[in-house]
């Protein structure tokens, strides 16, 4: 049989393009190398990172914030291999949803490696070393991403991990080395940090979290710094010596000079993902490519027919939703509908705690585009529910058009600020003004008034401040 389309890889870019085609009435196949589906988010990334942060976030505050409210609890112990427990029974809840969904909507897997041998022919190569053809009228590669790694730095995933090993550590280690500021490393970071562990984290720029509001970033750097991380920026890893018990890391100034030595049990190398490609026969298709990713036009689609592209293995935000939102969009232009994304709202979360999060332009992107604009800035300690629950860290900010006051930016440092960007989001997605957030009831008490409060000061009008 010949199927209308196959999706090459499963993570949330593939799994739900497929389970879209399938309900557009497509008759649709995935290819998927690994034992479950998924992807990196659900297996390896998005899921259960957030088991662990919300496992750890609940030990600390055990330890440190219950008294507080009245809640006497004896020195909570870490149960470490119960920890990691959870969120392995959390995967595979999410993992099993997924083959669920694939049944549901009669979309026919095939486990194996893929390799686009001709446009519409797609060679799968099974574990036993088997392999079939699949025939199918069009295929949408969503292979997404692996680790990015350092040059002579060998990652053996037990002292020298990934953001993979760095979720499956069998104890605590005494002394963390997180290299690169970035989401990971921190998310990651923190969690050690919360279990017992002494984590420095080592950046190259002089800042943390590259591409984000940088005020947000300043201020989130003295938050985690308060809790304990230690942070060396301008600062670059060069070699770690796994010789002895201790690793030791040469970090060098990033603009040269003398080396020191940074002493660690466990070194998490977190400099970022790049777009994996590997063996898809790619290059003898002749698929353009440019710095490794796959170059397609505004309707996904390379520049080999029927062969189109999704998720992290295209250019932008490598973010589980902008998959998603890509692969609904390509299954919907293969049906002949308008499939859309919208690049200038999507959100981007730090599930640390606080939260940062964000959508739209930076002050920085703002500036540097010459866009005149205005600032509306208001802080949790004027937030009646975050005084009560005593997460008065942080701030909500909003940047909007000087002229005509259309929303361009929102980013938010502060408990729950994951959940608060949708509300952002959905204004911007809808063209809205701050105007337009400041005159929205709001639900009192919720630390979303802070959203409402930053529109009014955008107006030079808030009332709690
Ligand atoms: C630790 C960590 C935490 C993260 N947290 C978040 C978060 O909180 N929020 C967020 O939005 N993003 C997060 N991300 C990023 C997110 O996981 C990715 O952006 C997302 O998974 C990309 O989806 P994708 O569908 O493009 O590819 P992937 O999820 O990478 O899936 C690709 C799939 O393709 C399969 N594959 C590859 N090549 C072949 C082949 N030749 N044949 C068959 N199968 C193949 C792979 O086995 C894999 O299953 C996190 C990432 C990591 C590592």
């Amino acid at each position: 049989m010949t199927y209308d389309l196959t999706v090459i890889g499963t993570g949330p870019g593939g799994y739900v393009c497929a389970i879209r085609a399938a309900q557009l009435g497509m008759k649709v196949a995935v290819v998927e190398k690994w034992p479950t589906f998924g992807g990196t988010c659900l297996n390896i990334g998005c899921i259960p990172s957030k088991a662990l942060l919300h496992a750890s976030e609940l030990y600390e505050e055990a330890g440190h914030g219950f008294a507080a409210m009245g809640i006497k609890v004896m020195g909570p112990k870490l149960d470490l291999p119960a920890m990691m427990k959870f969120k392995d029974e959390g995967v595979d809840g999410n993992v099993k949803g997924v083959a669920f969904l694939f049944k549901k909507n009669k979309i026919d897997a095939f486990i194996g490696h893929g390799k686009i041998t001709a446009p519409g022919k797609i060679e799968v190569k099974g574990a036993d070393g088997k392999t079939q053809t699949v025939e199918t009228k069009n295929i949408v590669i969503a292979t997404g991403s692996d680790v990015a790694r350092l040059k002579g730095i060998e990652i053996d995933e037990k002292r020298i991990v990934s953001s993979t090993g760095a979720l499956a550590l069998e104890k605590v280690p005494a002394n963390l080395l997180v290299v690169g500021a970035g989401v990971i490393g921190l998310e990651l970071g923190s969690v050690w940090r919360r279990l017992g562990a002494k984590v420095t984290v080592v950046e190259f720029l002089d800042r943390i979290l590259p591409g984000m509001d940088l005020e947000v970033a300043r201020q989130f750097q003295r938050m985690l710094q308060k809790q304990g991380m230690t942070f060396k920026l301008s600062s670059k890893v060069t070699a770690i010596d796994s010789s002895g018990k201790i690793l030791k890391a040469s970090v060098e100034p990033a603009a040269g000079g003398a080396a020191e030595t940074i002493e660690a049990d466990v070194a998490l190398i977190s400099i970022g993902r790049v777009p994996y490609t590997e063996g898809l026969g790619l290059a003898e298709l002749g698929v353009t490519m440019e710095r490794g990713r796959v170059v397609i036009d505004q309707h996904f689609a390379t520049n080999v027919p029927g062969i189109y592209a999704i998720g992290d293995v295209i250019a932008g935000p490598m973010l589980a939703h902008k998959a998603e939102d890509e692969g609904i969009a390509v299954a919907e232009m293969l049906a002949g509908e308008a499939g859309h994304v919208n690049y200038d709202a999507i959100p981007n979360v730090i599930y640390t705690f606080p939260e940062v999060a964000s959508v739209g332009k930076t002050e920085e992107e703002l500036k540097q585009a010459g866009i005149a604009y205005s600032v509306g800035k208001f802080p949790f300690t004027a937030n009646g529910r975050a005084k009560v629950n005593r997460t008065t860290d942080g701030f909500v900010k909003i940047l909007s058009d000087a002229k005509t006051d259309r929303v361009l930016g929102v980013h938010i440092v502060g408990a729950d600020a994951g959940t608060m960007i949708s509300e952002a989001t959905v204004a911007m997605e809808f063209g809205g003004a701050a105007e337009d957030i400041a005159r929205t009831c709001h639900p009192h008490p919720t630390l979303s008034e802070a959203v409402k409060e930053a529109a009014l000061a955008v107006a030079k009008r808030p009332i709690h401040m």
